[in-house]
């Protein structure tokens, strides 16, 4: 008997903790990935650890229609730190559930069908979310997906313009790419999106699933471009590996009271979880963190001279565009160096470490690059 979807890889992880994980033999590796962004800050660390202990000893479950303390705690902290004008926390179990509910709150509030995405966009593998994401190999197979989608190419204002109208219900954009390379967007793109979508009565919708948390050197990018969306999704990084998502949304939307539902919406212990990793990411001002050493990462990488063609990103969501197979060399980083990173795409190295690592570690990774690329 076996899992499938998932190729497994030949190393059988036992045990984390910061920017470590550790194999069943004892192997020690670096760990550049962080499972894609998701233990923002470092695996199984201890306030995350006693939270969730603490809450399951307390409660597991109940439904949402019943307040408890850890999923209002969630509420407010989400509606404080979320970009102004953002009070409204709709609460799931993944990333992919999240722009679902987007999709689903944007068309109930606008009254209105088209969706306008991006070219290299991803948003996720559900058969509304899937419909926004780009690349044909992940959707061809199962179409017919939710229509009304058009896509643009990312980056240009003007081809912006033009798509986004009357008929607009939303416009969903990653402020920085992720699996589709490592691409950051202008702030001059993302205020044009602010610019039309207003002119149109369309909902910005910003996907921070990947960029959210503190990742791309402020706690939420759109932050970093001074831009406030009607919609912000976020989940990977949010609660240290429990499943969450979240829909965050002005009161225009959730004021039109959208019909939606969902058994496991914010329950107790992955709430806990996150009300855990939120205090943890802004008492030790992490977002700054990660710009700093993002920065340095970066600047060493460069400096490094290595037979790379173009280091990109902000923060610690970091592409390096190689001249050769990313999943060869990101084989050769694991079992060559015990370093863990991930791709993006058939050519790009996509790094997305704890936030937490410090300078000592990136010159690790870069030594370890550098052994590989030689
Ligand atoms: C990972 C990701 C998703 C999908 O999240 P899942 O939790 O895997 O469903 C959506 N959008 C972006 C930008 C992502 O990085």
């Amino acid at each position: 008997m076996s899992g499938f979807v998932f190729s497994e890889k030949p190393i059988g992880i036992e045990r984390g903790e910061g920017a470590h994980l550790y194999a069943d033999d004892g192997t020690e590796y670096l760990d550049f990935g962080a499972s894609y962004a998701v233990a923002s800050v470092g695996h199984s660390h201890p306030r995350v650890v006693d939270a969730v202990k603490s809450q399951v000893e307390d409660l597991i479950y109940v439904q949402a229609s019943y307040p408890v303390a850890a999923r209002t705690e969630l509420y407010e902290k989400l509606a404080t730190v979320s970009p102004p004008g953002l009070d409204n926390v709709w609460l799931c179990n993944s990333g992919t559930e999240a722009n679902e509910a987007a999709m689903k709150f944007a068309r109930n509030a606008t009254g209105r069908e088209k969706i306008v995405a991006t070219r290299r966009g991803f948003h996720g593998r559900t058969l509304g979310a899937l419909a926004m994401t780009w690349k044909d190999k992940y959707k061809e197979p199962f179409e017919p997906l939710a229509g009304g989608v058009e896509f643009v190419s990312y980056g240009d204002g003007e081809e912006l313009a033009e798509a986004v109208d009357e008929e607009t219900a939303a416009v969903f954009l990653e402020p920085v790419q992720g699996e589709g390379g490592i691409h950051p967007a202008s702030t001059a793109y993302l205020e044009r999106a602010r610019e039309v979508t207003e002119e149109t009565g369309a909902a910005l919708v910003f996907d921070e699933i990947q960029t959210g948390v503190g990742r791309t050197g402020t706690l939420w990018a759109a932050e970093g471009a001074g831009v406030e969306p009607d919609i912000l999704t976020t989940a990977k990084g949010i609660a240290s590996g429990l499943p969450l998502g979240a829909t965050v949304c002005a009161d225009w939307i959730a004021d039109a009271d959208p019909e939606h539902g969902s058994t496991f919406s914010g329950g107790p212990v992955v709430c806990a979880a996150a009300n855990a990793t939120l205090d943890v990411v802004v008492e030790e001002n992490l977002p700054t963190h990660a710009a700093d050493v993002g920065g340095y990462l970066m600047e060493s990488i460069e400096d490094a001279d290595l037979p790379v063609r173009e280091v990109r990103g902000q923060g610690l969501m970091i592409g390096v565009e190689v001249k050769r197979g990313a999943n060869r060399l990101l084989r050769d980083l694991a079992l060559e160096e015990q370093v863990l990173a991930l791709p993006a795409g058939r050519t790009v190295l996509r790094l997305l470490p704890p936030l937490t690592i410090g300078e000592d570690e990136a010159d690790s990774f870069v030594a370890s690059l550098e052994a590989v690329l030689e």
